[in-house]
């Protein structure tokens, strides 16, 4: 407890006799006036009041002395970490002295405004353990973003050498891809001519998120490739690809690619959420994420990954179910046709069935099958073919993935999101961290903690 709750705990106990809850938690369930110490102050004068309206005696009587004001009327007891405090003067400091230079400080500003809000929420927690364990945090992390800003500073520095003025927009090009390479452990590799890798975004991206989700040994290069127009996560060599982004500025906006939360369409950078896209699958390769929760409902409520052989007789017996073909059609012949539709993506009649069975089996295969291949793209679409509870896509050719249906509706954040478990991470990291807020309320206590959390 600080001196001034100790203080105010104090005057209550020996002037008014009242305990408060800064001597404790109250007791759970128990509504607490939204300012307790006014509303005690407001108690005693209402006694005061109503005393003094029974007074009968026409004697005049001195007024009742008001009871002393208490050292704060503040409620709840905010409590300020004086070392965060001082971290965080440091870090608009360091992030002043990089704005000076030229740089684009925007994101830097947007993560240390967030930092302050963490601690302002922190400060009002009226449990001490609570307090401390959440200052302990925000003083690590206030760190972790000195550290980064500071290598931008020295990146410059060391680029600039003995040259004098502002660096020009190829020196800080330069500098950005240094403190990356210098900070975070990264190996660069560009195509020779490509000139827009967007290095200060890479940077700003690498910045935004907890040290340990890049700072760790499942990402040690990044690699572009002009052939590309988007991103990709090698596990082997723990590398990072980005493609041509343009000028870095196009946003997520068609309805196939872009991110909702909360219902509401959230805005994104291309460049900017694939990078923390490739950050996540790195995280996720470093942590065994998906590997240990993907089988819940708050993950997806994914199967493990199946080879052609295994889906077959999955879609066969939904045939068989749905579309109810008469006796004469065997289950070979069911396994066959859903086999031929799902590995050639055709689907013909077969010689001596009837039509009327051809027509149901045909709108299963065309409805539920030919969809959900992998050359249909269905991870763009928002209309899977379920089958029962499960949707069944495949991911690349020749290998399948089941998910919940139900799951896609309470952790949705975009379509790609449900391609395979390990999409479905990284979609839910990349847009929880690009727009600092939490991820789907269906999403398991134990995803949520590698997002970004209020
Ligand atoms: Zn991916």
């Amino acid at each position: 407890m600080s001196d001034t709750a100790q203080a105010k705990a104090a005057w209550l106990r020996n002037t008014l006799g009242i305990e408060t809850e800064a001597d404790g938690p109250p007791p759970p369930g128990a509504v607490l006036p939204k300012n307790p110490i006014r509303a005690i102050i407001d108690g005693v004068e209402a006694i005061f009041s109503r005393r003094k309206k029974k007074k009968t005696s026409p004697t005049p009587t001195p007024p009742p002395t008001p009871p002393p004001t208490p050292p704060s009327q503040s409620s709840p007891t905010v409590v300020k970490d004086e070392a965060f405090e001082e971290k965080l003067r440091t870090l608009k400091e360091e992030i002043g002295k990089v704005k000076a230079l030229g740089c684009g400080t925007a994101q830097m500003e947007a993560d240390a405004d967030d930092l302050a809000a963490h601690a302002e929420t922190a400060s009002k927690e009226q449990n001490k353990d609570k307090r401390d364990k959440a200052y302990t945090a925000l003083r690590k992390r206030a760190d972790e973003m000195i550290q980064h800003v500071r290598a931008l500073r020295k990146s410059i520095k060391d680029v600039m050498g003995e040259a004098e003025g502002p660096p020009s927009a190829q020196q800080k090009n330069d500098a950005y891809k240094k403190a990356l390479e210098d900070f975070y452990g990264l190996t660069i590799t560009v195509p020779d001519g490509m000139t827009n890798t967007h290095f200060d975004q890479m940077f700003d991206m690498f910045g935004t998120v907890p040290q340990g989700h890049v700072k760790q040994n499942k990402l040690k290069s990044l690699k572009y490739n002009t052939a590309d127009i988007g991103g990709v996560y090698y596990g082997t060599p723990c590398e990072i690809e980005m493609g041509n982004f343009g000028d870095g500025t196009r946003m997520e906006t068609d309805p196939s690619s872009r991110y909702m939360l909360d219902g509401k369409v959230v805005p994104a950078n291309s460049f900017n959420v694939t990078a923390l896209h490739e950050i996540g699958h790195a995280l996720d390769a470093d942590k065994d994420i998906m590997g240990k929760n993907k089988k819940k409902d708050g993950a997806g409520g994914w199967t493990d990954w199946m080879r052609t052989d295994a889906v077959v007789p999955i879609y066969a017996k939904a045939l068989k179910q749905e579309a109810s073909p008469s006796d004469k059609v065997t289950e070979d012949a069911m396994l066959e046709l859903v086999r031929t539709a799902i590995v050639s993506g055709t689907v013909t009649q077969p010689t001596g069935m009837d039509n009327e069975d051809w027509q149901k089996i045909n709108t299963f295969l065309v409805t539920k099958c030919l969809p959900m291949r992998d050359a249909q793209q269905p991870y763009f679409k928002n209309n899977p073919a379920a089958i029962g509870d499960m949707v069944y896509t495949e991911g690349s050719p020749g290998w399948w993935c089941g998910y919940k249906y139900a799951a896609r509706a309470s952790t949705y954040v975009n379509n790609y999101q449900w391609r395979s478990p390990p999409e479905w991470f990284a979609e839910v990291y990349a847009i929880t961290w690009l727009s600092k807020k939490k991820p789907p309320s269906g999403v398991a206590a134990e995803i949520a903690e590698y997002c970004w959390k209020e």
